[in-house]
């Protein structure tokens, strides 16, 4: 079999799932293709935005004249956390089940200014966004209520995200979603089976074989993940095997801080434009059980595939059978890895 060459699929080591590779179709030149989209840049300050410092939110709270980082409970929340737990099984066959999901729906603004984003904001402007997801993450997930906490950001129209101004959510829930349900069973079951961590052993592999690692630094990697779907796919790991942002220990706050700037500053590069995704941290459940099982991680999903305005779509096949990708995970990697190097 030549990986380069023949269709093939990859199995997801973190969830059991598959994705098509179609490495043959992939003749089209990468740099091909660089569209002008307008990117205006934005204002510092926008009066009409709902996050800038001091503004009015819908419903009539006014925002504070914040400095740093701002928290506040998401004003059109998708839940809530006076839910009642309850659960509904019309005729007891398992067809209408139902479940109530109480949870808390928070926004966290990174930064004051309307203009700036992961990848523009300096090392030290990061810092205090780390700093607020940790603390973020210890309240919530210590909430007797809550049982596990998503912590992500959508950016770039693109991704249907509604607001320019640098900022992501928290989703608290009673339940484990789905993602990461899916990722505790294949972490559980690796462990049972080979008595090691699931991550810890691919990490390991990587660094081995470096073909699809991106960017490193004394305590995380960024890589395109063998099994990646999307394009230009990273899974950010961390090298010390733990849980989530409640281990952390010496300089591991700020080397998430760095590697985050890293990689989204050269996701920038890719199409000289500012680059959407949806990236979002998966930790250990906050459901009151050890998960010795459980490696902190996170994930960036990108839409772009071959230019500024060419995105990925996941239809026809991918709907009804399983996704699937020309551009190898490899020589995705290969091209992120080149732009991480230039200045
Ligand atoms: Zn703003
Ligand atoms: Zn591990
Ligand atoms: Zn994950």
């Amino acid at each position: 079999m030549k990986v380069t060459e023949d269709p093939h699929r990859r199995r997801n080591a973190l969830t059991g799932e598959w994705v098509l590779v179609s490495p043959h179709r992939a003749t089209r030149p990468w740099q091909g293709e660089v569209a002008q989209l307008k990117t205006a840049s934005e204002p510092q300050y926008d009066p009409s935005c709902y996050l800038c410092p001091g503004n009015a939110r819908v419903g009539g709270v006014r925002n504070p004249d914040y400095a740093s980082t701002f928290v506040f409970d998401n004003d059109f929340a998708a839940l809530k956390p006076q839910t009642v737990r309850e659960r509904l099984d019309v005729e007891g066959k398992g067809l209408l089940i139902t479940e109530t999901e109480p949870g808390i729906c928070r926004v966290i603004c990174f930064s004051p200014r309307h203009d700036l984003t992961l990848a523009t904001m300096s090392v030290d402007e990061i810092d205090p966004v780390v700093k607020t997801w940790r603390e973020q993450f210890r309240e919530l997930g210590d909430r007797e209520a809550v049982n596990y906490v998503q912590i992500f950001e959508n950016r770039g129209a693109m991704m249907g995200a509604s607001n320019p101004h640098p900022h992501c959510q928290i989703w608290a829930t009673a339940s484990i979603p789905q993602e990461p349900a899916k990722e505790l069973a294949a972490q559980q079951e690796y462990a049972k089976t080979h008595g090691r961590c699931v991550l810890c052993d691919y990490v390991e592999l990587e660094e081995r074989e470096q073909v699809r690692m991106v960017l490193e630094n004394a305590d995380f990697v960024a890589l395109v993940p063998f099994w990646a779907v999307w394009p230009f796919e990273i899974l950010i790991s961390s090298k010390r095997h733990f849980g989530s942002m409640n281990d952390f220990t010496g300089n591991e706050s700020r080397s998430l801080s760095e590697i985050l700037h890293a990689v989204t500053a050269t996701y920038d590069k890719v199409f000289s434009v500012p680059f959407p995704y949806s990236m979002g941290f998966h930790q250990s459940p906050s459901d009151g059980n050890a998960h010795p099982e459980w490696h902190f991680h996170a994930h960036f999903y990108p839409p772009l595939l071959r230019s500024a305005t060419v995105r990925k779509f996941m239809v026809g096949f991918e709907m009804l059978g399983m996704p699937q990708r020309d551009i190898t995970a490899e020589i995705a990697a290969a091209r992120l890895r080149e732009l991480a190097g230039k200045s």
